[in-house]
């Protein structure tokens, strides 16, 4: 098709309007290669590899009689009517008249005054989009739209729309893509023995077919497999992006095995105990059986030369605490440092009284840095940590400020390790770096998280991670029993409330969610205050949130920990971390408005001790379907794994995930939901290709992810 008959009207939503719609492409300019750079198309395989977004089916005409409304399709007629109008704001509207004599109004908000020329009575016009019923009859507003002649044959394939940028047409991408394909060879890297054993078996054909499949869709092809994205083709793409992001994933994995760390071998403090064997005999309690191995495994590590980069995983009250504190015990054995990071500065406190309980009788300097410490007491915490003295560092971000030296740093823990951004876990690194004792040293990491990953997840994700698991509860609890109330029965709830009370138990009541607005989220809070203090009387209520002063956080903690207070009033800022055992009822307003794994969380803080303990989900109606899916969920099951699977199918792996997670990024083509079975036969074809062709993982990886690495830095 000659490119002066192309005109970019391409659906506003998808693709900004061009500059000059009906200016051809300039194959050599400046101006499109920059843009062809904007869209990271550097390379000619880059622009062979830049897959179609999506395909527009114009193989069929539909009569104008046989429209409905809501269906895209495409017309053909003749230009009956043209006229620009002012209906509300300025819009081009042109009747298109059909052979049968059925008309159909084409209108557009957004147009350019050359279009409005060339779009003349008695002008022949494909057009293509979503019939909607108008005001006038059958409509299409922004139709997709060709000049054609009489006669002018149909294209017999689905046409290709890719990704593109303000300026860039279709047509100039389509022809820029074209000559890519005929002059860049697309060889196949896999070795033959792996083809046979892994690529053969799933059907999928040779990389050079799948792309020309794609970018030209051939006759007959099988329109719905295309369009989903299901057919071998995309298979085959998916199948070769899943394996970069695995080769990746594991390269660094070796590559940790190349740095040194310092090996974390005890010497007894005394005569016979090391401070390990101090902390296990003075807890009060007995270590799980979950917990003793994944003792073992951080254990093990530690005692290696290379720097341990483990993920523990763990729900909820699974008792992951305990294990940073073993962890940090073989760590000032062998005389290194310690910092822990948590994501919250009532967290941070919450840890530095538990584990200055544990560590202080033994003789060790456990102190605390956050931002809103009294500059003499933080003053003295950072002349300890440098010189030290400090051996173990508590604290939220505020750790990895510049100010902050440490003497000799050996292990890094990370709580709650999914409330962190990339930029903080890198900042993390950056300052660990430099912390040991040795220049080219790195200390140990490990990150703790109760958001547990599904395992189909977790294998494409933390392949650069060692991964442990707590798949078992302390003793002695018992599940928290869950209920739905409506806002409607808030005054039975309150007479609860008070009976838990009056009974000696503690109670959480978390107010609403008010997402967009910090300040309105604190009035609630404030007004939820109010009102319970008023209908309640007899009772010792308190109030926390995210805005109140350090010092104030932690006495209203302190206060109902002591029971002093036997209600809180809490925003999220208890989500994480919080342990109070006695508390055994928790109340959550409108909790349709949380996640599924924040509920989970929140929920967390109760049930740690041996009373039967409830969680109250107050909601409003009418709940939304997602939100009452949420809900359900948390009544059927306490298990965050089981959560996390549902949760990740109410709100699919992109959001699951979140842009936190290093590996997503990596992703174009693959949906780890619909894709997951590919991903054990890539892993399988990674670890083929890292012990026998080294050569062509590197190749594999310019081809698939250049400049796309450092994704996994984090
Ligand atoms: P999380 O995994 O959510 O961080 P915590 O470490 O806060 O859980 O532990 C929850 C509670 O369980 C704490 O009060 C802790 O002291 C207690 N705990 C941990 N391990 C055990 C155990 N083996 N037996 C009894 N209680 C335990
Ligand atoms: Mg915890």
């Amino acid at each position: 098709m000659p490119a002066s008959k192309i005109l970019l009207s391409e659906p506003l939503t998808e693709i900004p309007p061009a500059v000059t719609p009906a200016d051809q492409p300039k194959p050599n300019s400046g101006r499109q290669a920059d843009k062809l750079a904007k869209l990271g198309l550097t390379r000619k395989l880059d622009l062979v590899l830049h897959l179609p977004l999506r395909y527009e089916d114009e193989t069929t005409v539909t009569a104008i009689c046989d429209l409905l409304a809501g269906v895209t399709s495409q017309v053909e007629g003749v230009i009956t009517h043209h006229e620009v109008t002012y209906r509300g704001r300025r819009q081009l509207c042109i009747t298109l008249t059909d052979e049968k004599g059925d008309t159909l109004v084409l209108r557009f908000l957004n147009f350019y005054g050359s279009q409005v020329k060339q779009l003349a009575v008695g002008v022949r016009l494909r057009a293509r989009g979503e019939v909607r019923d108008g005001f006038f009859g059958m409509e299409i507003v922004h139709p997709a739209y060709r000049l054609v002649a009489q006669g002018e044959p149909l294209p017999q394939a689905l046409t290709p729309i890719y990704s593109t940028c303000a300026g860039l047409s279709q047509a100039y991408l389509r022809r820029a893509i074209d000559n890519a394909l005929t002059s860049t060879p697309l060889p196949e890297l896999l070795p033959d023995a792996l083809n046979a054993e892994i690529i053969a078996p799933l059907q999928l054909p040779p990389l050079a077919a799948a792309v020309r499949t794609l970018h030209h869709p051939p006759l007959g092809v099988e329109a719905d497999a295309l369009l989903e994205r299901t057919h071998p083709a995309w298979l085959r793409i998916k199948f070769e992006e899943l394996l970069a992001q695995q080769l990746s994933l594991k390269q660094s994995h070796l590559q940790r095995r190349t740095r040194l760390a310092p090996a974390l071998i005890g010497c007894a403090q005394s005569a016979a105990h090391t401070l390990l064997e101090g902390l296990l005999s003075a807890l009060p309690f007995a270590l799980t059986a979950a917990q003793q191995r994944v003792q073992k495994e951080i254990s093990a590590d530690l005692a290696l030369p290379h720097p341990m980069q483990r993920l523990l995983q763990g729900d909820v009250g699974s008792g992951k605490t305990v294990l940073a504190a073993l962890a940090a015990a073989q760590a000032i054995d062998a005389g290194y440092q310690v910092a822990l990071m948590v994501p919250t500065e009532l967290l941070a406190e919450q840890h530095v009284r538990k584990l200055q309980g544990w560590f202080a009788p033994l003789g060790i300097n456990v102190v605390w840095l956050t931002a809103s410490l009294k500059a003499k007491v933080k003053r003295a915490a950072l002349a300890a940590t440098v010189t030290g003295q400090a051996q173990l560092i508590v604290g939220t971000h505020a750790i990895i400020q510049d100010k902050v030296e440490f003497a000799r740093l050996g292990l890094v823990i990370i709580d709650e390790q999914h409330r962190f951004g990339v930029a903080q876990r890198l900042a993390l690194r950056a300052k660990a770096q430099g912390a040991t004792d040795q220049a080219n040293w790195q200390p140990h990491q490990l990150m703790m998280s109760a958001t547990p990953i599904p395992r189909t997840l977790a294998m494409s994700y933390y392949a650069d991670l060692d991964v442990s698991t707590l798949d078992e509860l302390p003793p002695g609890r018992t599940p928290v029993l869950t209920k739905l109330v409506s806002q409607a029965r808030r005054d039975e709830v309150i007479e609860r409330v008070r009976q838990v009370a009056l009974a000696g138990r503690q109670i959480y009541w978390v107010c609403p969610l008010i997402e967009e607005s910090e300040t309105l989220q604190l009035q609630t809070a404030e007004d939820t205050f109010a009102k319970l203090s008023a209908v309640l009387p007899e009772l010792q209520i308190g109030l926390v949130h995210g805005r109140l002063k350090s010092a104030d956080k932690a006495e209203v903690m302190a206060a109902f920990t002591r029971h002093e207070i036997q209600l809180l009033v809490a925003t999220t800022v208890i989500e994480v971390g919080v342990d109070i055992p006695n508390a055994s009822l928790m109340v959550i307003e409108h909790a349709e408005r949380f996640g599924l794994s924040q509920l989970h969380q929140l929920r967390g803080r109760i049930g740690r001790g041996s009373a039967a303990s409830a969680c109250v989900l107050l909601y409003a109606g009418p709940l939304s379907y997602a939100a009452r899916a949420r809900l359900n969920t948390l009544r059927a099951t306490n298990d965050g794994f089981e959560i996390a699977r549902s949760d990740l199918e109410i709100r699919g792996p992109g959001e699951f995930l979140g842009a936190r997670q290093s590996g997503a990024a990596m992703l174009r083509f693959a949906d780890l939901q619909q894709d997951a079975w590919l991903i054990e036969p890539a892993q399988r074809a990674a670890d083929y290709l890292l012990s026998k062709h080294p050569e062509i993982v590197a190749q594999h990886l310019t081809r698939w992810l250049a400049g796309r690495e450092n994704y996994l830095e984090v």
